[in-house]
């Protein structure tokens, strides 16, 4: 399958700039061609249609602010709690990346401190990053006590499962794992999908799937708005380009293009997700093994869509279809909510 890349944002004026360049790799932050026309072909016209929208509005709170946050009415959590859940999950799916929490948070790696207001849940993994007393900061976690934690905290795990993969890993001087955008998203999210599927806890379920279309709302409301970016920053003439507003559009651009990065990967995940479920054991096994413990720079991508039987970009796309058909499945039967204010977000 062809996985290149020339018409989502590669003709940046902005990284015309070398410096620029050498930060962000053309290899490592572009998403393919594939990737996005797919999403674009196959998942914005639910989103369009209203299909999600009509799932996910009455349950669902949006915070503004830098980034909308996702809220679900209903249960609560201590960090013990979600640590719990997502060790619950892991131990059935990948006792290796368990054992991985495991030392995390036994070391203290886990970097809390960031806790704030409920809703405003988010995360980064980079292994090289130190508190300012030198201690590592594996995971940086803004703990809320909502059900965003364990989502995120899956979705940090997955990163981190492929940084702990590079040879010659050490934990004290870990190195950021090089690894293509594209692929790094997609082994976050397939953590993301297994909690989201997790039954080791029930009560949770209907939390969890509502958690899940909101996500999925948010990536395609967001995605909507980078594409009109995108092309207005693309009809900027050259003299424009470099006016101050100009400028400041191409930034604009360039961090909506990288946050990019999670729109495609999200549903690619859930339908990698969709086909693992339906492996073998040991086909299950060999999978984890190619996605996560394949050493510096992760697996190439090509090999793990041959892994879940993909062949050619229909076979992508009808994958991309089985995983929006897995975040469209209704809420559980029986699960009771009370109905909130609908976004405050404009889609
Ligand atoms: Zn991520």
């Amino acid at each position: 399958m062809d996985l290149t890349y020339s018409k989502y944002g590669i003709n940046y004026a902005f990284l015309d700039d070398p410096e620029s360049r050498a930060d962000y790799p053309s290899d490592v932050v572009y998403i393919p061609d594939a990737f996005f026309d797919a999403l674009i072909g196959e998942v914005l016209p639910a989103f369009e249609s209203g299909r999600l929208a009509e799932r996910v509005a009455p349950h669902l709170h949006m915070v503004e602010g830098r980034k909308n946050r996702i809220i679900i009415p209903g249960p609560s959590f201590t960090w013990e709690e979600s640590k719990k859940n997502v060790t619950a999950m892991l131990e059935t799916l990948d006792p290796e990346i368990a054992s991985l929490l495991e030392t995390l948070t036994a070391n203290g790696w886990i970097d809390l401190s960031a806790a704030t207001a409920p809703g405003l849940c988010e995360g980064v993994c980079d292994p090289t990053d130190r508190r300012s007393d030198g201690r590592p900061s594996t995971i940086r976690f803004t703990y809320d006590g909502t059900i965003n934690d364990p989502v995120y905290l899956s979705h940090e795990l997955g990163h981190f499962a492929n940084d702990a993969a590079s040879p010659g890993f050490d934990w004290e001087s870990a190195s950021l794992n090089r690894t293509a955008a594209c692929l790094r998203e997609t082994q976050a999210f397939f953590l993301q999908h297994a909690f989201y599927d997790s039954d080791c806890v029930p009560a949770l379920q209907g939390a969890l799937r509502q958690h899940c279309q909101a996500e999925a709302f948010q990536c395609l409301g967001n995605l909507r708005q980078d594409l009109a970016v995108l092309e207005k920053t693309r009809a900027l003439s050259d003299e424009e380009r470099h006016s101050h507003e100009g400028f400041e559009q191409q930034e604009d651009a360039f961090r909506r293009l990288h946050n990019n990065v999670h729109r495609p990967a999200f549903f690619i995940a859930a339908g990698l997700y969709e086909r693992f479920r339906k492996m073998e054991t040991t086909q299950k096994k060999n999978f984890l093994d190619l996605l996560y413990r394949s050493g510096n720079g992760g697996p190439a991508m090509e090999n793990v869509l041959r892994a879940a039987h993909i062949k050619d970009y229909q076979d992508f796309r009808k994958m991309v279809r089985e995983g929006l058909d897995r975040v469209l499945q209704p809420s559980a039967a029986g699960m009771t909510i009370s109905r909130a204010s609908p976004p405050a977000f404009s889609i």
